[in-house]
């Protein structure tokens, strides 16, 4: 008697299709950090040069960081308890939002947990399904889900390229990008943004997450350097687990804005604060960002340095000027197999490959932080010199 065949399990479907994401070299792995985020990190009793967090002005291991954390949580404790809305909401946050609102120039903040929750909450509460969302192809993740999440009519245009704006649009038109993109470290056009914006009516949202303290005179980000305010660029996102070197995010906009988002924003309304010691971690690095300006400064030079060094080394770098310095190589293996050339020279330069880049443009993701020498740079250019996959890049 034949023995009736049963279908594949769950746990048998999801072991399948592992398989072929590690057959396709597209398998993700963590590595396990021993000890404080910086230049030099330890990974399976390995010391490495870090070439690859988000870290940029080098604030995440900073002691007086630290000591702030601590004395808040002598004051604040450390769980917030509570949503902003319920009683989560203290005066580590509100005063973290007036000092950021001050900083960039803004008539309010709104303290979000993630940059990811910040604009899944945004556009889903300011968009229906009769909005309609204009994105560059390689904005974050989260600026697509977030329109996906609204139920508008997401429309994505060609990367660096501007949107063309329907003229029958209705009047719920909003037009969202990365400041600096994440992947690729170029910036957006932000006055072409702002002029097609104003011309149509539509509304212009800027994720800054790489940007804010990093990019202008004063590290207010991309909107300083590309000298746009408030009137073209309404919405502003910023995160603070990159160049902050905290954790959580924030939008910045007008009174009206901020307080609609209190009111409709389901990310802001039902998740828990962020703690307040990391609110008051958070003010003593915005000091730091406006004080610290030889932060930015040594970072300038090393990105020059390191340009320079990969462009006569014969390297496919971005058009980047910021942090973010992509190597390019092309197909995944090989990027990986280039990560792992130098994991054994001692450099953690992490491969990003599809889906989170396009295909066939797997890469290096080197960043630079204020906390690296100019010698880490020189050794980085002489370890990637060592890497026969980086010079096989075609465009
Ligand atoms: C990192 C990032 C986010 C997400 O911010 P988190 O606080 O890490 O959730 C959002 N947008 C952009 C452009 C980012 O690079």
């Amino acid at each position: 008697m034949d023995v009736p065949l049963s279908p594949p399990s769950w746990m048998e479907r999801l072991d399948a299709q592992r398989q072929d994401i590690r057959g396709q070299g597209l398998y993700r792995c963590r590595r396990v950090l021993n000890g404080r985020q910086g230049v030099r990190i330890q990974i399976d009793g390995q010391t490495l040069t870090n070439f690859s967090s988000n870290d940029y002005l080098g604030l995440a291991g900073d002691s007086r960081l630290e000591a702030s954390l601590v004395k808040a949580a002598a004051q604040y404790g450390v769980g917030s308890g509570a949503a902003h809305l319920i009683c989560g909401h203290s005066v580590a946050h509100h005063q973290l939002e007036e000092e950021l609102a001050g900083f960039l120039g803004r008539e309010r903040v709104l303290l979000f947990s993630t940059g990811y929750m910040a604009n899944l909450g945004i556009l889903s509460a300011l968009l229906g399904r009769n909005g309609l969302v204009y994105e560059d192809r390689l904005n974050h993740a989260s600026l697509l889900d977030g329109a996906r999440l609204s139920g508008a009519t997401l429309k994505r245009y060609a990367h660096a390229s501007l949107p063309e704006i329907s003229q029958e649009q209705g009047p719920d038109s909003l037009i969202a990008t990365d400041g600096v993109f994440s992947m690729d470290g170029d910036l957006m056009d932000g006055k072409a943004l702002a002029s097609i914006a104003a011309v149509s009516g539509a509304i212009l949202m800027v994720d800054d997450a790489h940007g804010i303290g990093v990019l202008g005179e004063t590290g207010a980000g991309v909107l300083e350097l590309q000298g746009l305010g408030p009137n073209d660029v309404p919405i502003l996102v910023g995160t603070l687990g990159k160049a902050f070197g905290t954790f959580g995010a924030f939008v910045a906009g007008s009174e009206v804005l901020i307080e609609f988002l209190i009111q409709k924003a389901r990310t802001y309304i039902y998740t828990t604060a962020m703690p307040a010691a990391i609110a008051e971690a958070t003010r003593t690095s915005l000091r730091l960002v406006q004080e610290e300006s030889w932060r930015r400064e040594h970072l300038t030079g090393l990105i020059s340095r390191f340009r320079a060094g990969a462009q006569s080394l014969g390297l496919a770098l971005g058009e980047s000027a910021s942090p973010i310095q992509p190597v390019l190589v092309g197909d995944s293996r090989s990027a990986v197999s280039a990560q792992t050339r130098l994991l054994n020279a001692g450099f953690l330069v992490v491969a990003i490959r599809p889906p989170t880049v396009p295909k066939g443009t797997a890469r290096l993701r080197c960043t630079l932080t204020a906390r690296h020498a100019v010698e880490d740079v020189d050794r980085l250019l002489d370890a990637l010199s060592g890497c026969p996959e980086l010079r096989q890049f075609k465009a």
